[in-house]
């Protein structure tokens, strides 16, 4: 029986068990302690952001981020199509409603053409959206400065969700620190991991110690418990920052193993026709968080969904791109601005085994299972014409 390769799990050092212990043998196991501070100062080296709040989850600062440039119910929200459903969720927990924008083909983030001509339509109805939420899919940075540039046009607050691509860059700076605020995640499956957990950054003070204040029950400063809004338990415990703390030390690390894989996919699948890999766009670097690619059914000879099934049957985790959000059945009724690239990734893409710790050996047998597939439907072809 084969070994099941997935598609991506988390990858420890030898570091976190050490701040782990720490935090046990001074007993700080809450949510509050010396390492989340630290967690918060050490992301800020790493990402060139000014200030941080260490969070419980990449959606519960995609929710502060929403409330702190005053997206309030009714308000418009503009957001990428193409991403998981937790960047457009907290549109939703705020009564707001989300506008959903396709992807353009250089870097499958949204199109900054399809931005610009929706803000001036929209100034002009004067309905201009409350904000506008940017994904960095797949470690890939969107084409930031076009899109900061439009929304500074509009004075609009840009929130990068940069779930998927911490470690990745734009014309050399990290994504997340472009927009007014940035968001990461360190769910299990993203790049570091600290089981659960998410980092809001800006280089507003302000807004991050507001953040910190709503994460922790908005407690005014009082001896009793004393609140005058309304807040959030979305609190970093110190126990996970700690493993937060020993993940950042191996990021770049975990980058390198994970474009080394993207390399060796495409070294090996090189010679199949009819698949294209997810470009790198020429102004970022990516950090290939998962390797991803589309399937064309004409060349290869069958479809991305054949090749999932056959895939699973010997126990390897691929999975389809992200469906739309523009076509998920929750958010039916939205408004979306175009959507037919988005639409056809998702047909058509497919995202493969891209763990910082699988072998070369488990990146070849995905790829051999892939060639398999090819080859198997590159001999039914022959049979078919044989047969008339
Ligand atoms: C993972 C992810 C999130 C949510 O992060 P959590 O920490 O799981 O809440 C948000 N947006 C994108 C694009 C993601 O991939």
């Amino acid at each position: 029986m084969n070994k099941p390769i997935l598609l991506s799990t988390p990858h420890m050092s030898d570091r976190e068990l050490e701040f782990v212990k720490e935090a046990f043998d001074t007993n700080w196991i809450a949510p509050v302690g010396p390492h989340i501070d630290a967690f918060e100062q050490e992301f800020c080296q790493v990402t060139g952001a000014n200030h941080a709040a260490a969070l419980n989850s990449g959606t519960a600062a995609i929710h502060l981020a929403l409330q702190l440039v005053g997206v309030k119910y009714g308000d418009d929200v503009f957001c990428s199509t193409l991403t998981f459903s937790a960047t457009a969720n907290p549109i939703v927990y705020l009564g707001a409603k989300p506008v959903f924008i396709d992807s353009d083909r250089v870097s499958w983030n949204m199109n900054p053409d399809l931005l610009c001509e929706s803000l001036t339509d929209r100034a002009r109805k004067g309905k201009l959206p409350k904000a506008v939420v940017l994904v960095h899919l797949y470690g890939q940075s969107a084409d930031i400065e076009a899109i900061l540039k439009i929304c500074n046009e509009y004075e609009i607050p840009l929130i990068e969700d940069a779930a998927e691509a911490l470690g990745a860059t734009y014309k050399g700076r990290m994504v997340g620190t472009f927009g007014r605020i940035g968001i990461y995640s360190f769910n299990g499956n993203k790049i570091i991991t600290t089981s659960g957990g998410g980092m809001l950054v800006s280089n507003d003070e302000k807004l991050v110690n507001k953040a910190r204040f709503l994460a922790a029950q908005a407690r005014d400063p009082a001896p009793h418990y004393q609140h005058s809004e309304i807040g959030y338990n979305y609190r970093l415990s110190n126990i996970l920052a700690g493993i937060g703390r020993g993940q950042l030390r191996v990021l770049s690390e975990r980058v390198a193993a994970r474009r080394r894989n993207f390399e060796i996919y495409q070294q090996t699948l090189k010679n199949l026709p009819g698949l294209e890999f997810m470009p790198e766009a020429s102004f970022g670097y990516a950090t290939r968080w998962l390797t991803c690619l589309t399937i064309n059914p004409e060349l290869f000879g069958t479809d991305r969904e054949q090749i999932r099934v056959a895939l699973t049957e010997q126990q390897i985790e691929t999975r389809p791109v992200w469906k739309p959000l523009h076509l998920q059945p929750v958010f039916a009724g939205y408004e979306s601005i175009g959507g037919a690239v988005a639409e056809d990734l998702f047909t058509r893409g497919l995202c493969l085994p891209s763990g910082s710790n699988l072998t070369i050996q488990d990146l070849e047998r995905a790829s051999d299972a892939i060639s398999t597939v090819y080859d198997s439907k590159s001999k039914n072809r022959t049979f078919s014409i044989v047969d008339r």
